[in-house]
């Protein structure tokens, strides 16, 4: 990655698919509905005096979604604000509204899906000082990747006694012998090789560049076969055709792959197990979409890191990437410069660190690190936390800023 001028500027993506980002950068960013008001501005505040420190200068686009959108434009996600995505390739965002009967199953999933996101990038890491229900949260240290576009969530479900899935289910039993209760609701799974295997290499590239020591697969391919199972397959040829000279499958090297990376998978069900008792032996994740949800939220909370767990959903072909707090808009607290500004603020710093900003990236941890070892926290940890000093929102952020 490349920095040239000092003029704002938008990144664009090189022909041989790196990243050229400039000094200052134009970066496209969503405020969120409900407390995004009171967490943008704090995650802000922190990511412009970090980049400030090095240089850096972010020129912050704002762009309407969700609440605010509908307000001022009458739509929930207006083509501009999809275009200025497409348009500056990175942005943050804060938390959307649901919108319910608004024609979209979740903004967030449209978004990964018009830009074609396909990978959703959740690193889990434990800060010292955060209260956490398990007894040695430092072993964990895992980056998941979890298929962004495809398995349940294609949104291909038709709902119980309706024409289409009476038509499917007769269409199913004549043609294929399948006999399916007729008051089922029906939905279809696709797992594509296309997919998994670009996903799986976007997990190798990043074990690769990062120096992690082991890729696990994912899947429940014990039940699924041709879905989940073809995943591990389809898995294991990315590392034997085009990572050999780095990674090595476990059942090539007993186990002992040297100085490569150790590639191995993992029945979804043991695997959520063996990530709590376990934690050590597992380092990269990558796996199929609905896994991934339940694995990343499962370790964020193995680390207490459900207010301040961070996001990214990526498209590494095209550069496109939007990085996003994973919790909610927390409606009841919205306006009260209460909640913990955490999640968009380390989602700042993921999108630092692929934008190549990997200083100011790293200052921003260990302000963060700091201020929560001094047990300086907001509501969520302070209720946890013996002799925490509760501090608002901002003043949270302040304090980070005052690290740096
Ligand atoms: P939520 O907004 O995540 O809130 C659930 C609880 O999580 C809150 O009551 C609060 O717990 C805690 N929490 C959330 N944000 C926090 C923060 N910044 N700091 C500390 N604690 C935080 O989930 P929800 O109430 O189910 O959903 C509300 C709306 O958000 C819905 O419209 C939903 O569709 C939407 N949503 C959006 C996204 C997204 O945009 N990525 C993700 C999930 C949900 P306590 O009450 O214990 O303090």
């Amino acid at each position: 990655m490349s920095e040239k001028t000092t003029m704002p500027e938008k990144i664009t993506m090189s022909l041989d698919g790196v990243l050229d980002v400039p000094a200052e950068p134009i970066i496209p960013f969503i405020e969120g509905d409900g407390t995004g008001v009171d967490i943008w501005p704090a995650a802000k505040l922190v990511l412009d005096a970090a980049a400030a420190r090095h240089g850096h200068r972010v020129h912050w686009k704002e762009v309407l979604a969700g609440e605010k959108a509908f307000k001022e434009t009458g739509e929930w996600l207006p083509p501009e604000t999809v275009a200025a995505f497409d348009d500056h390739l990175i942005g943050l965002k804060g938390p959307l509204t649901t919108p319910i009967g608004g024609g979209f199953r979740s903004l967030n999933v449209a978004l990964r899906q018009l830009l074609d996101l396909y990978v959703c990038l959740r690193p889990v890491r434990w800060f010292a000082g955060v209260p956490s229900p398990v007894r040695h949260p430092e072993n964990v240290d895992m980056v998941i990747f979890r298929e962004n576009t495809e398995d349940v969530y294609a949104g291909l479900e038709m709902q119980e006694g309706s024409e289409q899935a009476l038509q499917l289910i007769d269409y199913l039993e004549s043609s294929f012998g399948w006999s399916i209760r007729r008051d089922s609701g029906v939905g279809i799974k696709p797992v594509s090789e296309t997919a998994s295997k670009r996903l799986v290499r976007a997990a190798l590239t990043y074990a690769v560049r990062r120096g992690r020591r082991s890729v696990t697969l994912v899947h429940k391919g014990n039940i699924q076969k041709f879905t989940e199972g073809a995943f591990r397959a389809w898995g294991y040829e990315v590392v034997r055709d085009e990572f050999a000279d780095v990674a090595v499958a476990w059942d090539d090297c007993g186990g002992d792959p040297g100085d490569r990376i150790l590639v191995k998978d993992a029945i979804a069900d043991i695997a959520l197990q063996q990530v709590l008792t376990r934690p050590k032996e597992f380092d990269v994740i990558a796996t199929t979409n609905l896994n991934g949800d339940y694995i990343s939220d499962a370790l964020a909370a193995q680390v207490g890191g459900i207010g301040i767990a961070p996001g990214g959903n990526i498209n590494y072909v095209t550069g496109h990437g939007i990085f996003e707090a994973t919790h909610g808009t927390a409606p009841k607290y919205a306006g009260q410069d209460k909640v913990n500004p955490g999640s968009v603020l380390l989602s700042g710093v993921l999108m630092y660190e692929h934008i190549g900003w990997q200083d100011a990236a790293d200052d921003i941890v260990r302000a963060l690190e700091e201020t929560i070892a001094e047990k300086i926290v907001t509501y969520d940890f302070a209720r946890l936390m013996d002799g925490a000093t509760e501090v608002a929102c901002s003043q949270f952020a302040q304090a980070i800023a005052d690290r740096l």
